[in-house]
């Protein structure tokens, strides 16, 4: 079976606040949700139809959950490509598929891929040990960027290295685990492409965010971007190339620097929906989250149309506890319900919409 039908469950790996968020559409679009995660209490378990404690790699658990659910996705990109495998050779629908988690897990290969999808990326190299740094970092001007090749996230497993700096520290400070080297991007902006695909690759594209980071955390999303039409169009055209090339099904976000002369460089891509698209449940007419919801059961999809100007700010760490002075008076108000405020944690976030803007 294809496409489902209403009433169907749709299971999702990972127990996180886009998890949260697409049980929240899922149910607004007349599915069931269930959630398979390690972490009891998780956010999205909280307001799944269904939940189940377990870990990725216990298979018999995991297919034994499959069982319930009549198509499956992640909102979380690390689940082990060796656990989609086991699913789909089960007869499982996992949509988006392996390949689309395995490119965006590593990014030696994720920016191999951009590249060989003829997207344009930073100058990078890999590095698998000290000695691999100095001759590609010359050649990036004597600035650069070290970052594991897996498990980063939020600016999490990368420092910045110089010529001059002790290249060991940096390489132990990561754990000297497989890297790669990228040169540092003089952006003047970053934006990302929302991009939803279905089954027979019919896409639908939300209007670009630019975004604003703090401490490698996203930390506003403002639409429009107000940047040309020819610089929003390479963005997208190269969103729409990567997930072709990895028949991608559901929500797709690539993150993109835009330089000084309106050239577009990709940084990378989340398989899933992303937190720089969260602007979209106020202000368009259909959300990332619906779109995603639309594509893993294999309905149509409808159009991406955006109703109003947006900004969407994260509530990060201690945020949360301030509420009344960070939010403002006109935004609505998301919690992701998360039990413990860590810092760097992202706790919620809020969206503005409209002329006041
Ligand atoms: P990432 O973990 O790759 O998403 O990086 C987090 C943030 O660090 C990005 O959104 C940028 O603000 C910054 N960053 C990452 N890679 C580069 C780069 N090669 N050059 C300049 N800034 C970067």
């Amino acid at each position: 079976m294809t496409s489902l039908s209403t009433g169907g469950t749709i299971g999702v790996l990972g127990g996180g606040q886009l998890g949260r968020m697409l049980c929240g559409a899922a149910a607004k679009l007349g599915f069931d949700t269930s959630i398979f995660s390690p972490e009891a209490d998780a956010p999205a378990m909280r307001v799944a139809s269904h939940s189940m404690v377990g870990a990725y790699e216990d298979f018999d658990a995991l297919l034994g959950w499959a069982e319930t659910c009549e198509a499956i996705t992640y909102e979380f990109e690390n689940v082990p490509t060796a656990s989609i495998a086991a699913l789909v050779d089960a007869g499982h629908i996992v949509r988006p598929g392996a390949k689309s988690l395995e490119v965006a897990q590593d990014r030696l290969i994720e920016k191999s891929f951009l590249q060989e999808c003829g997207i344009g990326t930073a100058d990078f190299a890999a590095i698998s040990q000290l000695g691999d740094i100095a001759a590609p970092l010359k050649r990036m001007g004597g600035q650069g960027l070290l970052k594991t090749r897996r498990d980063g996230y939020d600016g999490k497993g990368q420092v910045r290295v110089s010529a001059s700096d002790s290249f060991e520290a940096a390489f132990l400070s990561l754990g000297e685990q497989p890297c790669i080297l990228e040169s540092l991007v003089p952006f003047a902006c970053e934006i990302s492409v929302l991009v939803a695909r279905t089954l027979d690759g019919s896409t639908q594209t939300f209007d670009i965010p630019r975004n604003e980071h703090r401490d490698g955390i996203l930390a506003l999303s403002t639409v429009p971007s107000k940047l040309p039409f020819e610089v929003e169009f390479a963005a997208v055209e190269a969103a729409h190339k990567l997930a072709a090339a990895l028949d991608h099904v559901g929500v797709l976000a690539l993150e993109c620097f835009v330089l000084e002369d309106g050239t577009v460089l990709a940084n990378e891509f989340a398989p899933r929906v992303h937190n720089s698209g969260h602007w979209t449940v106020e202000a368009c007419q259909i959300s990332q989250f619906e779109q995603h919801i639309l594509a893993v059961a294999g309905w149509p999809l409808h159009t991406s149309y955006r109703l109003s100007d947006a900004q969407m700010g994260n509530l990060i760490g201690s945020d949360v506890l301030d509420l009344e002075n960070i939010v403002p008076r006109d935004a609505s108000l998301t919690l992701y319900g998360k039990r413990e405020v860590r810092s760097g944690r992202k706790m919620g976030h809020w969206v503005r919409v409209g002329a006041s803007l």
